[in-house]
């Protein structure tokens, strides 16, 4: 199959930038005047975000304070960054629970999936963004550190409501 290639012309008369200017110069005046708000001065003061905002993860726990995590080992394999690292126990009932629960959110690309497969609706992707660590040791959260964190979880996408409103 032959591949066909357009040449587009230079232009070859005078171009004058007068307009542009101009426009460019309006568009500062009219911000100029008008007193809306442009500029957070975050960290003092944030923004609300949406409520399906997929940041920092969050495992919820049982009554007892437990992890509800049972090790069934799902997220770990649907996780397209392979930043979950699960080592599941089991205890003399027969009850699994995870020995070691780890996401690096790093690695973490925040598709949410951890969150839509789970069973137990223990592990969330959650409405926080201040993560920010002197290490990429520091991005690797634990199980007690999951568990620690009290910001809102994300809404997953509702059929019902597609803008979220
Ligand atoms: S949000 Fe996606 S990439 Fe991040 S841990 Fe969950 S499944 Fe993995
Ligand atoms: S999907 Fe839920 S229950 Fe299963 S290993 Fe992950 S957090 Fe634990």
């Amino acid at each position: 199959m032959s591949i066909g290639v357009k040449v587009v012309a230079r232009p070859t008369d005078q171009t004058s930038y007068v307009r542009a200017t101009l426009t460019g110069m309006a568009h500062t005046l009219k911000h100029m005047l008008n007193p809306e708000k442009v500029t957070t001065q975050y960290p003092e003061q944030k923004e609300s975000i949406s409520k399906r905002w997929r940041g920092t993860h969050r495992m919820l726990a049982t009554e007892d304070g437990k992890a509800k995590c049972v090790a069934c080992g799902l997220c770990p394999t649907v996780c397209p960054a392979n930043c979950i690292k699960l080592v599941p126990g089991e205890d003399e009932q027969g009850n699994r629970y995870p020995l070691v629960f780890e996401i690096d959110e790093f690695r973490c690309i925040f598709c949410g999936y951890c969150q839509e497969v789970c069973p137990e609706e223990a592990i969330h992707v959650g409405r926080h963004y201040e993560n920010s660590e002197y290490s990429r040791e520091g991005f690797v959260y634990d199980l007690e550190r999951l568990m620690a964190q009290t910001h809102p979880v994300c809404e997953m996408w509702d059929p019902a409501d597609p803008k979220g409103e």
